[in-house]
Protein backbone atom coordinates (compact mmCIF):
# COMPACT_ATOMS: atom_id res chain seq x y z
CA UNK A 1 0.00 0.00 0.00
CA UNK A 2 0.95 3.39 -0.67
CA UNK A 3 0.21 6.10 1.64
CA UNK A 4 0.01 10.17 1.46
CA UNK A 5 -1.01 12.56 4.25
CA UNK A 6 -2.24 16.05 4.56
CA UNK A 7 -3.38 18.33 7.50
CA UNK A 8 -6.15 20.73 6.33
CA UNK A 9 -8.09 23.04 8.29
CA UNK A 10 -9.94 20.31 9.44
CA UNK A 11 -7.67 18.10 10.71
CA UNK A 12 -5.38 14.75 8.91
CA UNK A 13 -6.39 13.65 5.91
CA UNK A 14 -4.72 10.37 4.92
CA UNK A 15 -4.01 8.58 1.07
CA UNK A 16 -4.13 4.93 1.06
CA UNK A 17 -3.50 3.73 -2.63
CA UNK A 18 -3.77 -0.17 -3.58
CA UNK A 19 -4.41 -2.44 -5.58
CA UNK A 20 -7.29 -4.69 -4.34
CA UNK A 21 -7.73 -2.34 -1.14
CA UNK A 22 -11.93 -2.03 -1.82
CA UNK A 23 -11.84 -6.02 -0.62
CA UNK A 24 -10.55 -4.56 2.80
CA UNK A 25 -11.82 -1.32 3.01
CA UNK A 26 -14.02 -1.99 6.09
CA UNK A 27 -11.29 -2.63 7.78
CA UNK A 28 -9.10 0.29 7.05
CA UNK A 29 -11.95 2.50 7.93
CA UNK A 30 -12.30 0.48 10.83
CA UNK A 31 -8.31 1.05 12.06
CA UNK A 32 -8.90 5.06 11.76
CA UNK A 33 -12.60 5.73 12.95
CA UNK A 34 -14.85 4.09 15.64
CA UNK A 35 -18.44 4.66 14.38
CA UNK A 36 -21.23 3.09 15.55
CA UNK A 37 -22.73 2.98 12.12
CA UNK A 38 -21.92 4.02 8.86
CA UNK A 39 -23.67 5.46 5.46
CA UNK A 40 -22.27 5.38 2.44
CA UNK A 41 -23.81 7.40 -0.37
CA UNK A 42 -23.34 6.13 -3.69
CA UNK A 43 -24.80 6.20 -7.35
CA UNK A 44 -26.93 3.96 -9.56
CA UNK A 45 -24.29 2.97 -12.06
CA UNK A 46 -21.93 2.28 -9.03
CA UNK A 47 -24.19 0.55 -6.61
CA UNK A 48 -24.91 -2.52 -8.37
CA UNK A 49 -21.29 -2.69 -8.84
CA UNK A 50 -19.34 -2.69 -5.29
CA UNK A 51 -22.39 -1.44 -2.88
CA UNK A 52 -22.46 -4.97 -1.59
CA UNK A 53 -18.95 -5.82 -1.11
CA UNK A 54 -18.54 -2.41 0.68
CA UNK A 55 -21.17 -2.87 2.88
CA UNK A 56 -20.81 -6.57 4.15
CA UNK A 57 -17.19 -5.43 5.24
CA UNK A 58 -18.82 -4.08 8.43
CA UNK A 59 -20.49 -5.73 11.57
CA UNK A 60 -21.77 -2.43 12.36
CA UNK A 61 -25.52 -1.16 10.87
CA UNK A 62 -25.03 0.19 7.63
CA UNK A 63 -27.28 2.60 5.45
CA UNK A 64 -27.10 3.30 2.11
CA UNK A 65 -28.56 6.03 -0.48
CA UNK A 66 -28.18 5.51 -4.22
CA UNK A 67 -28.60 8.91 -6.01
CA UNK A 68 -29.01 9.16 -9.70
CA UNK A 69 -25.96 9.00 -11.70
CA UNK A 70 -25.05 12.78 -13.66
CA UNK A 71 -24.18 15.21 -13.17
CA UNK A 72 -27.46 17.17 -13.22
CA UNK A 73 -27.75 15.59 -10.14
CA UNK A 74 -25.50 17.45 -8.40
CA UNK A 75 -27.57 19.96 -6.60
CA UNK A 76 -29.12 20.97 -2.94
CA UNK A 77 -32.15 18.50 -3.39
CA UNK A 78 -29.98 15.41 -3.58
CA UNK A 79 -28.40 16.37 -0.31
CA UNK A 80 -31.23 17.55 1.07
CA UNK A 81 -32.17 13.86 0.80
CA UNK A 82 -28.98 12.77 1.93
CA UNK A 83 -29.85 13.98 5.09
CA UNK A 84 -33.07 12.65 5.40
CA UNK A 85 -31.59 9.31 5.29
CA UNK A 86 -28.71 10.19 7.41
CA UNK A 87 -31.80 10.90 9.82
CA UNK A 88 -33.68 8.43 9.11
CA UNK A 89 -30.78 5.72 9.65
CA UNK A 90 -30.19 7.64 13.33
CA UNK A 91 -26.46 8.57 12.14
CA UNK A 92 -24.46 11.07 14.88
CA UNK A 93 -21.93 13.24 14.56
CA UNK A 94 -19.80 9.92 15.92
CA UNK A 95 -20.56 7.80 12.95
CA UNK A 96 -19.03 7.81 9.50
CA UNK A 97 -20.37 8.57 5.94
CA UNK A 98 -18.67 7.10 3.16
CA UNK A 99 -18.53 8.59 -0.11
CA UNK A 100 -18.09 5.88 -2.68
CA UNK A 101 -18.24 6.77 -6.33
CA UNK A 102 -17.00 9.03 -9.03
CA UNK A 103 -16.39 13.18 -9.14
CA UNK A 104 -20.10 13.54 -8.74
CA UNK A 105 -20.88 11.29 -5.12
CA UNK A 106 -17.81 12.33 -3.84
CA UNK A 107 -18.40 16.35 -4.06
CA UNK A 108 -22.57 15.65 -2.71
CA UNK A 109 -21.04 13.33 -0.43
CA UNK A 110 -18.65 16.11 0.88
CA UNK A 111 -20.51 18.98 1.29
CA UNK A 112 -23.24 16.68 3.32
CA UNK A 113 -21.16 15.07 5.71
CA UNK A 114 -19.16 18.86 6.11
CA UNK A 115 -23.22 20.34 6.90
CA UNK A 116 -25.05 17.41 8.53
CA UNK A 117 -25.06 17.99 12.16
CA UNK A 118 -21.92 20.54 11.52
CA UNK A 119 -19.83 18.20 10.46
CA UNK A 120 -19.50 14.32 10.30
CA UNK A 121 -16.43 12.21 9.60
CA UNK A 122 -15.82 11.43 5.69
CA UNK A 123 -14.16 8.68 4.06
CA UNK A 124 -14.36 8.97 0.34
CA UNK A 125 -13.14 5.63 -2.13
CA UNK A 126 -13.33 7.21 -5.66
CA UNK A 127 -14.23 4.88 -8.04
CA UNK A 128 -13.32 7.30 -11.73
CA UNK A 129 -9.77 7.74 -12.41
CA UNK A 130 -10.67 11.46 -12.53
CA UNK A 131 -11.75 11.19 -8.64
CA UNK A 132 -8.65 9.09 -7.82
CA UNK A 133 -6.72 11.58 -9.26
CA UNK A 134 -8.21 14.69 -8.44
CA UNK A 135 -11.69 15.34 -6.85
CA UNK A 136 -11.36 13.18 -3.66
CA UNK A 137 -8.09 14.49 -2.31
CA UNK A 138 -7.99 18.22 -1.53
CA UNK A 139 -11.39 18.79 0.67
CA UNK A 140 -13.66 20.99 -2.38
CA UNK A 141 -17.16 20.03 -1.94
CA UNK A 142 -20.20 21.00 -3.24
CA UNK A 143 -22.96 21.30 -5.65
CA UNK A 144 -24.07 23.22 -8.89
CA UNK A 145 -26.69 25.76 -8.87
CA UNK A 146 -29.05 26.77 -12.27
CA UNK A 147 -26.54 29.47 -12.69
CA UNK A 148 -23.37 27.54 -12.77
CA UNK A 149 -21.48 24.41 -11.58
CA UNK A 150 -19.87 24.56 -8.41
CA UNK A 151 -21.28 27.55 -6.86
CA UNK A 152 -22.33 26.01 -3.11
CA UNK A 153 -20.28 24.39 -1.44
CA UNK A 154 -17.27 24.02 1.56
CA UNK A 155 -13.43 23.25 1.80
CA UNK A 156 -14.08 20.11 4.11
CA UNK A 157 -11.26 17.41 4.59
CA UNK A 158 -11.80 13.65 4.02
CA UNK A 159 -10.30 11.82 7.31
CA UNK A 160 -9.59 9.54 4.89
CA UNK A 161 -9.22 8.67 1.25
CA UNK A 162 -9.29 4.94 -0.13
CA UNK A 163 -7.72 4.50 -3.85
CA UNK A 164 -8.46 1.22 -5.40
CA UNK A 165 -7.24 1.33 -8.91
CA UNK A 166 -9.29 -2.03 -9.52
CA UNK A 167 -12.70 -0.57 -9.68
CA UNK A 168 -11.24 1.43 -13.22
CA UNK A 169 -11.95 -1.79 -14.63
CA UNK A 170 -15.66 -1.55 -15.01
CA UNK A 171 -15.16 2.38 -16.27
CA UNK A 172 -15.95 2.93 -20.03
CA UNK A 173 -13.00 3.46 -22.16
CA UNK A 174 -14.18 7.17 -22.29
CA UNK A 175 -14.65 7.90 -18.56
CA UNK A 176 -11.50 6.51 -18.06
CA UNK A 177 -9.66 8.60 -20.97
CA UNK A 178 -11.69 12.04 -19.04
CA UNK A 179 -9.48 11.05 -15.92
CA UNK A 180 -6.28 10.74 -17.82
CA UNK A 181 -6.78 14.33 -19.36
CA UNK A 182 -6.04 15.80 -15.61
CA UNK A 183 -2.99 12.49 -15.32
CA UNK A 184 -1.36 14.30 -18.18
CA UNK A 185 -2.20 17.82 -16.84
CA UNK A 186 -0.41 16.93 -13.73
CA UNK A 187 2.40 16.00 -15.96
CA UNK A 188 3.20 19.07 -17.38
CA UNK A 189 2.37 21.47 -14.42
CA UNK A 190 5.12 19.13 -11.48
CA UNK A 191 5.88 15.50 -12.92
CA UNK A 192 7.35 15.19 -16.59
CA UNK A 193 8.14 11.61 -15.35
CA UNK A 194 4.05 11.04 -15.25
CA UNK A 195 4.01 12.11 -19.12
CA UNK A 196 6.81 9.09 -20.10
CA UNK A 197 4.92 7.13 -18.11
CA UNK A 198 1.59 7.03 -19.56
CA UNK A 199 3.36 7.17 -23.29
CA UNK A 200 4.41 3.99 -22.78
CA UNK A 201 1.66 1.65 -24.63
CA UNK A 202 0.98 -0.76 -21.24
CA UNK A 203 0.75 2.00 -19.03
CA UNK A 204 -2.85 0.88 -17.83
CA UNK A 205 -0.59 -1.84 -16.11
CA UNK A 206 1.06 0.27 -13.72
CA UNK A 207 -1.92 3.02 -13.16
CA UNK A 208 -1.62 2.92 -9.58
CA UNK A 209 1.73 4.15 -9.53
CA UNK A 210 0.50 6.76 -12.08
CA UNK A 211 -2.16 7.48 -9.47
CA UNK A 212 0.17 7.81 -7.16
CA UNK A 213 2.33 10.26 -8.72
CA UNK A 214 -0.58 12.72 -9.65
CA UNK A 215 -2.37 12.36 -6.16
CA UNK A 216 1.14 13.12 -4.78
CA UNK A 217 1.20 16.37 -6.82
CA UNK A 218 -1.92 17.24 -5.27
CA UNK A 219 -1.10 16.64 -2.24
CA UNK A 220 1.46 18.65 -2.49
CA UNK A 221 -0.04 22.38 -4.02
CA UNK A 222 -3.19 21.97 -1.26
CA UNK A 223 -0.48 21.63 1.38
CA UNK A 224 0.32 24.84 0.57
CA UNK A 225 -3.00 26.46 -0.51
CA UNK A 226 -5.93 25.18 0.80
CA UNK A 227 -8.47 27.65 0.10
CA UNK A 228 -7.42 27.81 -3.67
CA UNK A 229 -6.37 31.24 -3.52
CA UNK A 230 -2.84 31.06 -5.01
CA UNK A 231 -0.93 28.12 -6.13
CA UNK A 232 -4.04 25.96 -6.57
CA UNK A 233 -4.87 27.90 -9.60
CA UNK A 234 -1.66 25.67 -10.99
CA UNK A 235 -3.99 22.95 -11.22
CA UNK A 236 -6.48 24.64 -13.64
CA UNK A 237 -3.78 24.34 -16.40
CA UNK A 238 -6.50 23.75 -19.80
CA UNK A 239 -9.37 24.57 -17.57
CA UNK A 240 -9.95 27.96 -18.28
CA UNK A 241 -10.32 27.77 -22.02
CA UNK A 242 -11.37 24.26 -21.10
CA UNK A 243 -14.33 25.47 -19.14
CA UNK A 244 -15.27 27.89 -21.86
CA UNK A 245 -16.09 24.97 -23.85
CA UNK A 246 -17.53 23.19 -21.86
CA UNK A 247 -19.86 25.68 -21.13
CA UNK A 248 -20.50 26.56 -24.94
CA UNK A 249 -21.06 23.20 -25.87
CA UNK A 250 -23.79 22.95 -22.86
CA UNK A 251 -21.62 20.58 -20.84
CA UNK A 252 -23.23 17.37 -23.28
CA UNK A 253 -21.21 17.81 -26.24
CA UNK A 254 -17.73 17.60 -24.38
CA UNK A 255 -16.73 16.26 -21.48
CA UNK A 256 -14.66 17.88 -18.69
CA UNK A 257 -11.81 15.73 -19.60
CA UNK A 258 -12.58 16.41 -23.23
CA UNK A 259 -12.55 20.07 -22.74
CA UNK A 260 -9.30 19.80 -20.35
CA UNK A 261 -7.30 18.32 -23.47
CA UNK A 262 -8.31 21.17 -25.83
CA UNK A 263 -7.93 23.61 -23.09
CA UNK A 264 -4.41 22.42 -22.64
CA UNK A 265 -3.38 22.45 -26.07
CA UNK A 266 -5.11 26.48 -26.84
CA UNK A 267 -3.12 27.34 -23.40
CA UNK A 268 0.23 26.35 -25.11
CA UNK A 269 -0.64 27.96 -28.16
CA UNK A 270 -1.59 30.96 -26.60
CA UNK A 271 1.78 31.10 -24.55
CA UNK A 272 3.57 30.60 -28.16
CA UNK A 273 1.66 33.33 -28.95
CA UNK A 274 3.28 35.53 -26.34
CA UNK A 275 6.83 34.80 -27.13
CA UNK A 276 6.92 31.11 -25.68
CA UNK A 277 8.55 28.18 -27.17
CA UNK A 278 5.79 26.13 -29.03
CA UNK A 279 5.40 22.78 -26.61
CA UNK A 280 2.39 22.23 -28.18
CA UNK A 281 2.84 19.35 -30.66
CA UNK A 282 4.16 16.40 -28.45
CA UNK A 283 1.11 17.12 -25.96
CA UNK A 284 -1.16 16.67 -28.81
CA UNK A 285 0.50 13.27 -29.70
CA UNK A 286 -0.24 12.30 -26.21
CA UNK A 287 -3.85 13.22 -26.26
CA UNK A 288 -4.51 11.63 -29.27
CA UNK A 289 -3.00 8.14 -27.95
CA UNK A 290 -4.99 8.64 -25.54
CA UNK A 291 -7.96 9.02 -27.15
CA UNK A 292 -8.57 12.84 -26.16
CA UNK A 293 -9.39 15.89 -28.42
CA UNK A 294 -7.23 18.53 -28.92
CA UNK A 295 -8.77 21.18 -31.42
CA UNK A 296 -11.22 23.79 -30.31
CA UNK A 297 -14.93 23.51 -32.27
CA UNK A 298 -16.04 26.94 -30.89
CA UNK A 299 -15.41 30.11 -31.91
CA UNK A 300 -12.81 31.97 -30.81
CA UNK A 301 -14.85 35.03 -29.96
CA UNK A 302 -17.20 33.00 -28.23
CA UNK A 303 -14.82 31.06 -26.24
P1 LIG B 1 -19.10 11.08 -12.30
O1 LIG B 1 -19.06 11.03 -10.84
O2 LIG B 1 -20.36 11.56 -12.94
O3 LIG B 1 -18.73 9.64 -12.87
C1 LIG B 1 -18.79 9.42 -14.28
C2 LIG B 1 -19.66 8.20 -14.59
O4 LIG B 1 -18.96 7.01 -14.25
C3 LIG B 1 -20.97 8.16 -13.78
O5 LIG B 1 -21.99 7.73 -14.62
C4 LIG B 1 -20.67 7.12 -12.71
O6 LIG B 1 -21.85 6.48 -12.27
C5 LIG B 1 -19.78 6.16 -13.45
N1 LIG B 1 -18.87 5.37 -12.61
C6 LIG B 1 -18.19 5.77 -11.52
N2 LIG B 1 -17.35 4.82 -11.12
C7 LIG B 1 -17.50 3.77 -11.95
C8 LIG B 1 -16.89 2.49 -12.06
N3 LIG B 1 -15.89 2.13 -11.24
N4 LIG B 1 -17.30 1.67 -13.05
C9 LIG B 1 -18.27 2.06 -13.92
N5 LIG B 1 -18.87 3.26 -13.89
C10 LIG B 1 -18.48 4.11 -12.91
O7 LIG B 1 -17.94 12.02 -12.89
P2 LIG B 1 -16.40 12.20 -12.55
O8 LIG B 1 -15.76 12.47 -13.84
O9 LIG B 1 -15.89 11.12 -11.68
O10 LIG B 1 -16.42 13.54 -11.66
C11 LIG B 1 -16.86 14.77 -12.21
C12 LIG B 1 -17.29 15.67 -11.08
O11 LIG B 1 -16.16 15.90 -10.24
C13 LIG B 1 -17.77 17.03 -11.53
O12 LIG B 1 -18.97 17.33 -10.85
C14 LIG B 1 -16.67 17.99 -11.11
O13 LIG B 1 -17.15 19.28 -10.79
C15 LIG B 1 -16.14 17.28 -9.90
N6 LIG B 1 -14.74 17.63 -9.57
C16 LIG B 1 -14.47 17.99 -8.30
C17 LIG B 1 -13.18 18.31 -7.92
C18 LIG B 1 -12.88 18.63 -6.50
O14 LIG B 1 -11.76 19.05 -6.20
N7 LIG B 1 -13.80 18.43 -5.59
C19 LIG B 1 -12.14 18.25 -8.86
C20 LIG B 1 -12.45 17.87 -10.16
C21 LIG B 1 -13.76 17.56 -10.51
ZN1 LIG C 1 -10.53 19.23 -14.10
Amino acid sequence: MQTLSLTGANGLSEICIETGLLNHAGKAMLDVFSPSRVHIVTDSTVAPLYLEKLTQQFDLPVSSTVIPAGEEHKRLSTVEGIYHDLLAAGMTRKDLIVALGGGVVGDITGFAAATFLRSVSLCQIPTTLLAQVDSSVGGKTGVDLAEGKNLVGAFYQPRLVLIDPDVLATLPDATFADGMAEVVKYGYIANPAILEMVSQPDYQAHIGDVIYECVKIKRDVVAIDEHDTGLRMILNFGHTIGHAAEKLGNYTELTHGQAVAIGMVAAMRLAALRGDADLSAPLIVLLQQLGLPTELTHDREAI
